[in-house]
């Protein structure tokens, strides 16, 4: 095995994640490892939850990081949420719906899927009606969907649905790039991911369950699908309140401690600066791309900043240009998925990569490589 240096390991990168981790992250990466129920490590536990509630506008007691990527969190979600006898209404505009309606078909829901165009928003109405015509008894879209850069409009589905069908949102690239208001918008459980607005490498899935949910679950007729992702087991290991912390499983002690030091970043910056940090970097991108004759995909009312989705010009070809930003300029761009692989390209403007110099850094080196 070859041992590589820091500095062959050096990217740019603007992909559809990871995002780039800033070095007090990966200093606390290197801090000394302790017990994972060691009184210091489990202060630090009790600071995530709250910083996670804090970033998902939640005051949810259960809101914790999945040890587990992004795709755990939706595990997670949907096998606590769903057991056999269950219909789920899912919203499918991109890959990681469909993900989102085969794992509630695994935890044995009867699923409804409300197909959508790639590259634009469910509209609201179609979500509901199907949730009514169904009788729902969870409602489960993608708010920010990386495969084509679109938001959906999450925060019209609670007052149109009604107070009955739980709502879970996906938001790994969601959040902290948009603003996600889980109080607010009515949403009973959501999952994220580390590695792409929060700056953290991947590894870890925060998720928020609210009171309802956790009652709900807690009232299953059959077991969760899952023992690792349990939430009744995990409560006890990650509830503040719960002083027994009995053993589940050994945290990812590094990894805690490196959501720790990227959720302190954020939050000390403020929510509002961040949301307008990748506003700002994803809007200057976006017309600097069109400036160079890509076309968007995303329609401007909901267009993500922090992942933009772009047709190439002519003179461009996808993977050889791709290549060159990454040999010549340490730059990593997303390529496309399914209908639109070969055609699109997807580019990150998240977390600590959010910036305008980034996003002039990209459109030079394309300049550049254009000749
Ligand atoms: N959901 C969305 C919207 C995503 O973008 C991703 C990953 O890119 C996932 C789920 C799965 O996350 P992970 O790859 O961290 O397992």
């Amino acid at each position: 095995m070859r041992t590589r240096t820091p500095e062959s390991l050096v990217r740019h990168l603007h992909g559809p994640g990871p995002s780039p981790v800033p070095q007090s992250v990966l200093d606390a990466l290197a801090l000394p490892v302790v017990g994972h129920l060691d009184p210091e490590f489990v202060a630090i536990m009790d600071e995530v939850s709250q910083g996670l509630r804090d970033l998902f506008l939640t005051s949810n007691r259960l809101t914790f990081p999945v040890s587990g990527t992004g795709s755990a969190g939706m595990e997670a979600t949907v096998f606590n949420l769903l057991e056999p006898g269950d219909t789920a209404v899912i919203g499918v505009k991109g890959v990681f719906g469909g993900r989102m309606a085969e794992e509630a078909r695994r935890a044995g829901a009867e699923v409804v899927v409300v197909e959508g165009e790639w590259g634009r928003a469910i509209p609201t109405e179609q979500l509901v009606q199907a949730a009514h015509a169904h009788g729902a008894k969870v409602v489960g879209i993608v708010h920010a969907e990386t495969s084509t850069g679109v938001r959906q409009p999450v925060e019209e589905l609670r007052p149109a649905l009604g107070p009955e069908p739980y709502l879970l949102v996906d938001t790994v690239t969601g959040l902290g790039g948009v603003p996600v208001r889980v109080d607010e918008w009515g949403i009973d459980a959501c999952y994220s991911g580390t590695q792409k607005c929060l700056s953290v490498p991947p590894g870890l899935a925060p998720v928020t369950f609210s009171a309802r949910a956790v009652e709900m679950i807690g009232a299953r007729h059959t077991p969760i699908r899952s023992w690792y992702l349990d939430t009744t087991l995990l409560s006890a290991y990650w509830d503040d309140a719960d002083t027994s912390r009995a053993y589940h499983h050994t945290a990812p002690i590094s990894m805690v401690y490196a959501l720790h030091e990227g959720l302190r970043m954020v939050l000390e910056e403020g929510l509002e600066a961040t949301w307008a940090r990748h506003a700002e970097a994803g809007g200057h991108l976006q017309a600097g791309l069109v400036d160079r004759g890509f076309t968007l995909l995303a329609p401007e009312e909901h267009r993500l900043p922090q992942l933009t989705t772009a047709f190439l010009p002519d003179d461009l070809d996808d993977a050889s240009t791709r290549r060159r930003l990454l040999d010549e300029h340490r730059i990593e761009v997303g390529g496309g998925l399914g209908p639109f692989a070969g055609r699109i390209w997807r580019v990150g403007m998240m977390g600590h990569g959010a910036t305008v110099q980034s996003a002039d850094r990209l459109l030079a080196a394309i300049d550049q490589i254009r000749g």
